[in-house]
């Protein structure tokens, strides 16, 4: 469904990405673990494209999406994007948050859009807040207007960075909750994490990085409970 191949990403002369590839298949989460730095969030950014990449290609259901002829606003309506900071709209109520992408990027109407997202914060368990302003909200709730937010318009693909580590302990089960949800209904997605419980709970495959490349790729059991890479040791030894 996505796959990364031979990607580069420098800033200046700083190589971030060096020749990275990644594959996901549909219906498949893939966990990105990694230290601070190791180019979690340039790689979930670059699929996004949000970054363009100096090499490599990204293909999304067959499609380059690397091509710069390419609509990048028709592309990223296919990616559903969530930010460690949930870059909710302050001003703006929960629905209208949710409404915006749509009514802006597939021209829906306002009926259709709300219909749309009042059904994804069903589904994110929010919908008795679809009036409520953001600041109205706890953090895990705004959390999952974005996770709602990134679900309009079915994307292809969700990329999560992050997703909790703004977050006070206390909320973050609910939204690892959701996202395990999300698992069973069957969405493709790619999550940077540094929770490495939940990658274990929710990972069909956890991909560490290190220095811009896959350094070591498996199951959760593999990578996390007997990794073979002494660099991947290392990195689990430090964060336990
Ligand atoms: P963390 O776990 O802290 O989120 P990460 O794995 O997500 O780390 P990235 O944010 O992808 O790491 O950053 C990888 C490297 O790229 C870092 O050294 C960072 O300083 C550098 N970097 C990221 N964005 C830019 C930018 N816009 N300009 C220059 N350097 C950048
Ligand atoms: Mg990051």
């Amino acid at each position: 469904l996505l796959s990364v191949r031979g990607v580069r990403k420098a800033f200046g002369d700083h190589v971030v990405l060096d020749d990275l590839s990644l594959d996901v298949h549909a219906h498949k989460v893939v966990v990105l673990i990694g230290a601070s730095g190791s180019g979690k969030s340039t790689l979930l950014r670059c699929i996004d494209l949000l970054e363009d990449v100096d090499d490599g290609v990204i293909e999304l259901e067959g499609q380059d999406i690397t091509d710069p002829r390419l609509d990048a606003n028709a592309v990223r309506a296919r990616i559903g994007m969530v930010f460690q900071a949930y870059n909710l709209f302050p001003h703006l109520r929960v629905i209208d948050n949710v409404t915006l992408a749509p009514r802006l990027v597939h021209k829906a109407s306002r009926a259709e859009a709300e219909a749309e997202a009042l059904a994804v914060l069903e589904r994110v368990g929010l919908a008795a807040k679809a009036q409520a302003f953001p600041d109205e909200l706890s953090g895990g709730q705004q959390q999952r207007v974005a996770i709602a937010r990134a679900l309009v318009g079915k994307p292809a693909v969700m990329l999560l960075d992050e997703v909790t580590s703004a977050l006070d302990p206390e909320l973050v089960g609910e939204v690892l909750t959701l996202l395990a949800e999300l698992k069973q209904a069957g969405l493709t997605m790619v999550i940077a994490t540094h929770e490495m419980g939940f990658a274990r709970e929710v990972a069909d495959e956890v991909c560490f990085l290190h220095e811009g490349r896959v350094h070591e790729r498996g199951t959760p059991a593999q990578v996390l409970g007997n990794p073979r890479e002494e660099r991947t040791r290392e990195f689990l030894r430090r964060i336990t």
